[in-house]
């Protein structure tokens, strides 16, 4: 008998298992894929490195920065600014919560004067000086409602397509707390990718265990509370469950979860050209109504990326009903537009349909799902569970573990619910 079992290598059950070996306890990951990361995954197409589907880490993240060793990623950071198309013009800012003047300092036509510009100061001012923990006090809202006091063209010339490319949305429906604590986020860490790949994150953590802990191929088809089953029959005891599969399959194995949440998709072409005159690393916005959502010459700020010396070009479009709003030939031009790029001899590499990205957030949307499961008897793991994205799944991965942790010290006591210590 291990004493622990993990349904799913994704980042929340290799965070969950690394965090019980590193406590003494021995744990078995059965992973369904063959390989380990689930959706954070990389592929090496024509000598480049190509995400499934393009996206990065941030610095800040209090789970990563707990989970590996940030030196170990290599990481390649990109450019703090962003670069924003409208009307046709192209528009380079900084951060836009690093300096809340500066956005309407750069788009003048957008300001809506001194009353403007205070709502503004008064929303960036608000979530870079609040503790997380107070920014998750705040009234739940969508995020397009937090921001009716903010001038209309900064909404929707700046915030709506920088946001968009992170929630996956652009109706803005997105809880305001998730989006504040991003917006910190960016603000007080840096967006990077490791040399390797994002792939180098599930590897780094899936390193820490020892050999033998993870078994791919091993889809899960039945959890008990002491119990798993895979499709094969093959049957595995254990003194706790963890159930980190994808919000979109748990519910199968734990019907208790009832309906999953609503996905959040994309679809990233990834195109190679050749380099041209004035080429960088700024992420590209278009609040031009292309379609894409955002672009990023990614080999400029992690040269790894490409190994012919022609530049990687990261194009996301979000979708609508499941689909990509653009096709490859839109998104190769809006995104040399984007670039201030020729675009006559870009080539598509790979393109990534990804329409299960994210679990939809709509607010209210609650920061802490319970880590146990009473009803069902296993613990519960995942970006669903905490927030959708790397740090969610992360965070969620530890906290279960625990969870687990006071069960097996404790096992004739019933299990305590978990008290957020973030
Ligand atoms: C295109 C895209 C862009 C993103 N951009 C960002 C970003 O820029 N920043 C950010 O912070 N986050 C981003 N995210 C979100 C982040 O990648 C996810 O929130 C996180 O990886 C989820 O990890 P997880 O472990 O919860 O789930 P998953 O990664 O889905 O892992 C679940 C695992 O369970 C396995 N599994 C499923 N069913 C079974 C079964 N029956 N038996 C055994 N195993 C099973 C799967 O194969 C998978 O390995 C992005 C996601 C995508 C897809």
């Amino acid at each position: 008998m291990v004493p622990v079992l993990v349904a799913g290598g994704g980042l929340a059950g290799l965070a969950c298992a690394t965090r019980l070996h590193r406590e003494g306890v021995a744990v078995l990951v059965l992973e369904a894929g063959d390989v380990v990361g689930g959706r954070v995954r990389s592929d090496v197409v024509d000598g480049f490195t190509v995400d499934r589907g393009f996206q990065v880490l941030n610095t800040a993240y209090p789970a990563l920065q707990r989970a590996v060793r940030l030196r170990d990623l290599d990481l390649r950071p990109l450019p703090s600014g962003i670069r924003v198309r409208r009307a046709g013009r192209l528009h380079d800012l900084p951060h836009p919560a690093s300096s809340p003047t500066a956005p309407l300092r750069a788009m003048a036509s957008s300001a809506t004067g001194l009353r403007g510009k205070a709502a503004l100061a008064r929303y960036a001012g608000s979530v870079l000086a609040t503790r997380p923990r107070r920014l998750k006090e705040r009234p739940d809202v969508p995020a397009g409602e937090a921001w009716a006091t903010l001038p209309s063209g900064l909404v929707r010339d700046l915030l709506v397509p920088f946001l968009s490319g992170v929630v996956l949305e652009d109706d803005m429906t997105t809880s305001r707390v998730f989006t504040d604590l991003m917006m910190r986020m960016f603000a007080t860490g840096r967006s990077a990718v490791p040399a390797a790949g994002m792939q180098a994150l599930p590897h780094a953590l899936a390193r820490q265990l020892p050999s033998g802990s993870v078994r791919l191929g091993s889809p899960v088809a039945e959890v008990r509370p002491d119990r798993v089953t895979l499709a094969d029959g093959t049957a595995f005891e254990a003194r706790a469950v963890v159930v980190a599969t994808d919000p979109w399959t748990a519910p199968a194995l734990v019907p208790a979860l009832g309906t999953a949440p609503a996905p959040r998709g994309v679809t990233t072409y990834w195109f190679a050209a050749r380099p041209w005159r004035g080429l960088d690393g700024t992420l590209a916005v278009d609040a031009d109504g292309s379609g894409v959502t955002n672009s990023v010459v990614l080999s400029a700020s992690a040269p790894s990326y490409s190994t012919d010396g022609r530049a990687l070009v990261a194009t996301s479009v979000l979708h609508t009903d499941g689909r990509a709003r653009t096709d490859a030939d839109t998104a190769r031009r809006t995104a040399a537009a984007l670039h201030r790029a020729p675009d006559d001899d870009w080539e598509l590499v790979a393109a990534h349909d990804v329409p299960f990205a994210l679990p939809a957030m709509t607010a209210p949307h609650p920061l802490r799902r319970p880590a146990y499961l009473p009803g069902a008897g296993v613990w519960v793991a995942g970006d669903h569970r905490d927030t959708s994205s790397i740090q969610g799944a992360l965070a969620s991965g530890d906290r279960v573990a625990r969870s687990v942790l006071r069960h097996l010290s404790a096992p004739s006591r019933p299990v305590a619910p978990h008290r957020s210590t973030r």
